[in-house]
């Protein structure tokens, strides 16, 4: 079978859900190829086949480590309850987010607040004694010097990703979009004059299919490099990392007192390797086996460990398990900031992130591959700005004006440098402050 679009979009994640919906809605005729959702309780089969949005919960904040982030998040925050009315597909739940920021980045803080504000977004400074009253069952994590409060009550909690994506995707389809239910395993370009982008993929069902485009759009995910969407030599400076973290099941008699919780992210900007205390956490949120969990995972510190190939990460998700040193820091952390949570019980999440040493996405043209785009690098915190990310791209594929206050070159993306130089000593995306999780 051989399928023919303008654009493919290789990915149906958060990027790439995000980018077919907007440029279908911009005329072009779009076909996006991606494994469809995993049962919600199974295992990947395959490294394409995972997908950072197979989970229940993903941090949403208006509030950005910098003005990239910030705007990025908060052009798609004030989308979000737009997109759930025209989908029809509820996914976001405001609890309030609160970041504590070291003191050792106040100069920083303040910068944020700065920007936040430009922005017009309200984030409430809070002393440790004002969220005692607000959050009695949170506690103040022991980092160095204390830490300042910053949190946002309003359009502010956490987005269902599965749920996100499904919407992004109905409002493709109902702009045009063709969706194929499948893996790419080969992307190249057909070397005559004016020659097309070839795409192999392999459908759910184990049907060979291949797609011809005029534009492509490669959307997928922390295993961008392992994935088989690039062309052959193609590589990214792109990195996936394990990203470990615990669930906590909440017993019933404690969700109501619990669930008034925000979502906590600590930055600890003092690097002290492993002993780092950033971290993320959620409050209680109901999972498929209809039990309610409340999850911790780390910022980056050095206790997370690089997968370089897609086995690797494939055992890692399918097979992985915690370190003690991982399970110890986390739930350390956990009976630190929530004291009073008594679980029922305690299991592990074996997830990827990925991350970019500039700290932000790639969207935009591959240098050497004419109209090859990607949209990759969520760097572990993509979620809450994918619509944004999804425009951004779809407008660089379509030829629209650049409307972002910041340059296009802030996203451009990197080849992977050849012989590979990060890896050896700690690189320097692994160094704290790690920003806002
Ligand atoms: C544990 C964890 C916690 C996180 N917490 C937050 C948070 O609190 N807030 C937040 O904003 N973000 C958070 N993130 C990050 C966020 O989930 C990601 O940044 C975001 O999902 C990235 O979107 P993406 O489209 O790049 O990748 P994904 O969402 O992973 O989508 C990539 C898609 O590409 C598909 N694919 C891969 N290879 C192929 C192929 N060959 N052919 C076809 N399809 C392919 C995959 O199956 C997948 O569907 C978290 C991530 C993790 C893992």
């Amino acid at each position: 079978m051989v399928l023919h679009a303008e654009v493919a979009v290789v990915g149906a994640g958060m990027f790439g859900s995000a980018a077919a919906k907007y440029l279908a809605r911009g005329g072009a005729d779009i076909l996006v190829i991606g494994p469809g959702q995993p049962p919600r309780d199974g295992t990947p089969p395959s490294p394409a086949a995972f997908g950072a949005h197979h989970d229940e919960a993903r941090i949403v904040r208006r509030l950005g480590w910098d003005q990239v982030w910030g705007t990025l998040d908060t052009r798609s925050a004030d989308r979000m309850r737009a997109l759930e009315c025209a989908s029809g597909i509820g996914f976001l739940t405001e609890c309030g987010a609160l970041a504590l920021m070291g003191k050792g980045v106040r100069h920083r803080t303040a910068e944020m607040l700065r920007l936040s504000a430009a922005a017009g977004v309200t984030v409430e400074e809070l002393s440790g004694s004002a969220l005692g009253l607000d959050f009695p069952d949170l506690a103040l994590p022991p980092v160095a010097g204390g830490v300042d409060g910053l949190l946002e009550r309003r359009g502010a909690g956490y987005l269902n990703p599965r749920l996100l994506v499904a919407a992004q995707l109905r409002l493709a389809a109902a702009a045009g979009a063709r969706l194929l239910a499948g893996e790419v395993t080969a992307v190249r370009k057909d070397p005559s004059p004016g020659g097309r982008w070839l795409l192999r993929a392999t459908t759910a069902d184990g049907v060979a299919v291949q797609a011809r485009a005029e534009q492509v759009v490669v959307a997928t995910g922390a295993l961008a490099n392992q994935s088989g969407a690039l062309p052959a030599g193609q590589r990214l400076d792109l990195y996936a990392f394990t990203e470990p973290n615990l669930l906590f099941e909440v017993p019933a008699g404690q969700l109501e007192r619990l669930g008034a919780l925000p979502t906590v992210v600590v930055v600890d900007p003092e690097d002290r390797g492993n002993d780092n205390l950033s971290v993320y956490l959620l409050p209680p949120v109901r999972h498929p086996d209809g039990k309610w969990y409340v999850r911790i995972g780390p910022g980056m510190q050095p206790l997370v460990r690089e997968l370089r190939t897609g086995e690797e990460a494939l055992a890692w998700c399918t097979g992985g398990t915690l370190t003690t040193k991982q399970s110890r820091f986390l739930t350390t952390m956990l009976r630190t900031l929530v004291p009073a949570l008594e679980p029922v019980s305690v299991r592990p999440a074996c997830c990827v992130v990925d991350k970019t040493p500039t700290r932000h996405p790639y969207i935009g043209p591959l240098r050497d591959h004419d109209g090859l785009f990607v949209a990759v690098g969520g760097n572990g915190h993509g979620a809450r700005g994918s619509d944004e990310i999804g425009r951004l791209a779809a407008n660089l594929v379509l030829g629209g004006e650049w409307d972002f206050p910041l340059p296009r070159e802030v996203f451009a993306p990197v080849d992977a440098p050849s012989p590979r130089t990060s890896g050896a000593d700690r690189p320097a995306f692994l160094t704290p402050p790690f920003g806002l999780c």
